[in-house]
C-alpha cells in the first residue's frame, strides 16, 4: 500500500486527492486522528487507519513490509516532534517497508523552526530504512491563507527586508510527493524544493495591488517589531517567534531554493505567485 499520514491535514488532503488520480483507492491508506474528518475519503474507497503519533502503539500492525510510506510532519510544535515523528520511523523499520518520505525544510534553511525537521532527518537516517526527504520550501498559502490583515490595513508587514522566497502551493509539493510514491529510484535522495522562481514581498504587496486594485505596499520591520505585532494581533508569543525567525531566514536568501527539483520531480513548472495570489482572492 501506499501509506499517508497527516491524511485530513491540508498537504494530505492534496496529496491523496493526486493519488486517486494514479493508484486504485484501495492501494490507498489514509492515517488519520479523528475519522469522523475522513468520511469524504472513505466514501472514494481510500482505506482508513486511525493512529496518533503520540500514542506508539496506535502504529502496531498498521504498516506492512513493501509499503511507502509518507510521513507529513506535525504541527504540535510543544509536543516534541521528533520524537512523535520517530514513532512512524520506528514502525516503518519494523514492517520493513519499501520506502519513508518526510516532509521536511530547506538544507539551508537555519531558522527555529528547522530544527525539528534536521532531528527528524537524522532519526530516519540512522532507522536504516529506505528514505525520501522531501525539503519542501515555503507554501505561497502561508501568505494567501491570511490576506484579511494585509486588505485591511493595505500593507504587507513582513520582517524580511529585500529578501526572496521561492514559495510554491501545497498542490505543488503534494504532487512531489506523489511522484515519489509512485514513481521508482527514490530510494535514499534528499530533494530540496521550491518555486520554480523567487518572490520579495515588494512584489507580492505589487500583485496584490494589481489583482485588488487597492494600492498595498510592503511595510519591512525589524524582527522585534514583527513579533509584537504578531502578539498583538493574538498570535503566541513563542510561534510569534517563530515566524519572525522565519522572516529574518528569508532576509539572508535561506528559503531560495534553486535546484529546480520540485518541477523536475512532478514534470510541470511549479505554480507562479499571479495564480496562488489570483486562487486566495477567488476563494
Ligand atoms: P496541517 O496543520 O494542515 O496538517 C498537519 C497534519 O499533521 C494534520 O493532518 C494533523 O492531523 C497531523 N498531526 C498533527 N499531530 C499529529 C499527531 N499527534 N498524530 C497524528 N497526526 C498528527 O499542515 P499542512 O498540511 O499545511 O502541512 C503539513 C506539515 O508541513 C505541517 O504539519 C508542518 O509540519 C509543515 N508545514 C510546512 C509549511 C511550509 O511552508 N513548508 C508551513 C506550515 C507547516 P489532524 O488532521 O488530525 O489535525
Amino acid at each position: 500500500s501506499i501509506v499517508v499520514t497527516g491524511a485530513t491535514g491540508k498537504l494530505g488532503r492534496h496529496v491523496i486527492e493526486q493519488l486517486l488520480e494514479k493508484v486504485p483507492a484501495e492501494r490507498i491508506t489514509a492515517v488519520v486522528r479523528d475519522e469522523t474528518r475522513a468520511a469524504g475519503l472513505a466514501a472514494r474507497g481510500v482505506r482508513l487507519a486511525v493512529a496518533d503519533y503520540n500514542a506508539p502503539e496506535t502504529f502496531d500492525g498498521l504498516l506492512s513490509a513493501g509499503d511507502k510510506v509518507l510521513l507529513i510532519s506535525g504541527n504540535e510544535f510543544d509536543k516534541g516532534r521528533p520524537a512523535q515523528h520517530k514513532v512512524v520511523i520506528d514502525a516503518a523499520k519494523e514492517a520493513g517497508v519499501a520506502l519513508l518520505a518526510y516532509t521536511s525544510a530547506p538544507g539551508s534553511l537555519t531558522a527555529a523552526l528547522a530544527d525539528d525537521h534536521r532531528a527528524t532527518e537524522e532519526i530516519l537516517l540512522a532507522s536504516g530504512v529506505p528514505y525520501t526527504l522531501l525539503r519542501n520550501g515555503w507554501y505561497f498559502e502561508n501568505y494567501t491563507e491570511n490576506l484579511a490583515p494585509v486588505l485591511a490595513h493595505d500593507a504587507v508587514v513582513q520582517a524580511a527586508g529585500a529578501g526572496r522566497v521561492s514559495a510554491a502551493s501545497r498542490a505543488d509539493y503534494a504532487a512531489a510527493a506523489v511522484a515519489v510514491l509512485t514513481g521508482e529510484g527514490h530510494e535514499n535522495q534528499t530533494y530540496e524544493l521550491g518555486g520554480d522562481t523567487s518572490f520579495g514581498f515588494a512584489e507580492y504587496a505589487a500583485e496584490l495591488t494589481r489583482q485588488t486594485g487597492k494600492e498595498i505596499v510592503y511595510r519591512s520591520v525589524s524582527a522585534e517589531e514583527y513579533t509584537a505585532i504578531l502578539t498583538g494581533a493574538g498570535v503566541p508569543e513563542p510561534l510569534a517567534a517563530v515566524f519572525a525567525g522565519v522572516d529574518v531566514s528569508i532576509e539572508k536568501g535561506e528559503l531560495e531554493i534553486t535546484t529546480g527539483d520540485l518541477s523536475r520531480l512532478t514534470g510541470r513548472p511549479t505554480t507562479p505567485l499571479a495564480e496562488a495570489v489570483a486562487a486566495a482572492l477567488a476563494g
